[in-house]
Order: C-alpha cells, then sequence, then structure tokens
C-alpha cells in the first residue's frame, strides 16, 4: 500500500507569508472600524458647516475641487462624496477601506510596493499602513523633492 505522503504538509514556506494571525487580524480590523467611524462623525461635522458657509468659497485647491466634482452632480449626496474624498480625512477613510477590503481579502500587512510585511509596530501605529516604513520614506522622499 503506497504511502500518499510521509510527511504532512510543510509548516512553513519560505515565501514571505502573512504571520498575522487571525486574531491579530480581527482586531486590526476592528480598530480600522473604529477610526473610520471617528473620522466620518469629525467630517460629519464639518460637512455641516461647510453646508452652512457660501458653497463658492475658494480657500484652498481641495474644496475648488471639491466643487468641481459637485458641479457635475448637484445632489447633496455627491456633493458630500465630493467633499470627502477632497478632504483629508476622507482620504484616510478610503485608505482604512481599503486596509479592511485587504484584511477581508487576506492580504493585509503586506507592502504594497515590495510585498514585504509590514512590521507590527507601524501596523499598531498605522493600522491603514499599505507600504512598509522603507517604502513610506522613499515615497515621501520624493514628495518633497518633487514639490
Ligand atoms: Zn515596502
Amino acid at each position: 500500500m503506497p504511502k500518499a505522503s510521509t510527511k504532512k504538509s510543510k509548516p512553513q514556506s519560505k515565501k514571505a507569508k502573512l504571520s498575522l494571525k487571525k486574531n491579530e487580524l480581527k482586531s486590526y480590523r476592528k480598530l480600522l472600524l473604529e477610526r473610520r467611524k471617528e473620522l466620518m462623525d469629525e467630517m460629519g461635522e464639518l460637512m455641516k458647516e461647510q453646508v452652512s458657509s457660501t458653497p463658492r468659497d475658494t480657500s484652498g485647491d481641495l474644496s475648488s475641487h471639491a466643487f468641481h466634482m459637485a458641479d457635475q452632480g448637484t445632489d447633496a449626496m455627491e456633493r458630500e462624496m465630493a467633499f470627502m474624498f477632497a478632504s483629508k480625512s476622507g482620504r484616510l477613510v478610503y485608505h482604512i477601506e481599503e486596509a479592511i477590503r485587504r484584511i477581508d481579502s487576506g492580504n493585509y500587512g503586506l507592502c504594497a510596493q515590495c510585498q514585504k510585511p509590514i512590521s507590527a509596530t507601524r501596523l499598531k501605529a498605522v493600522p491603514h499602513a499599505r507600504l512598509c516604513i522603507k517604502c513610506k520614506e522613499s515615497e515621501e522622499g520624493r514628495n518633497s523633492a518633487g514639490k
């Protein structure tokens, strides 16, 4: 009788694998959801102010971008969305949602650039981190140099 295999499947492969455990992922997910909620609340407040102030206020390119987008649809909802994505918190919410998606699809915690695992220290500080600290630093260096 031929034995199918002498050993059980190898416990670990050499390939960079996600070192995060299920419960760790869960806690990051919770953290992300909490932060997202905070931001949404914060933005809700901002939006109230924004809506009550003159809509053609041109203080800063961010709002002008938002209102350019709003021109395409006068829907209040669309304007809210435009404002959200034009604001810093809005982009953060976007990144947080992306991170939650990465958790769900199972590639959370890996650097989007070099595919190496992002350190736990970094994830704890920035749970929505997309890049490892090295790649992030080089990206920031590029950005500030290009300015
Ligand atoms: Zn990296």
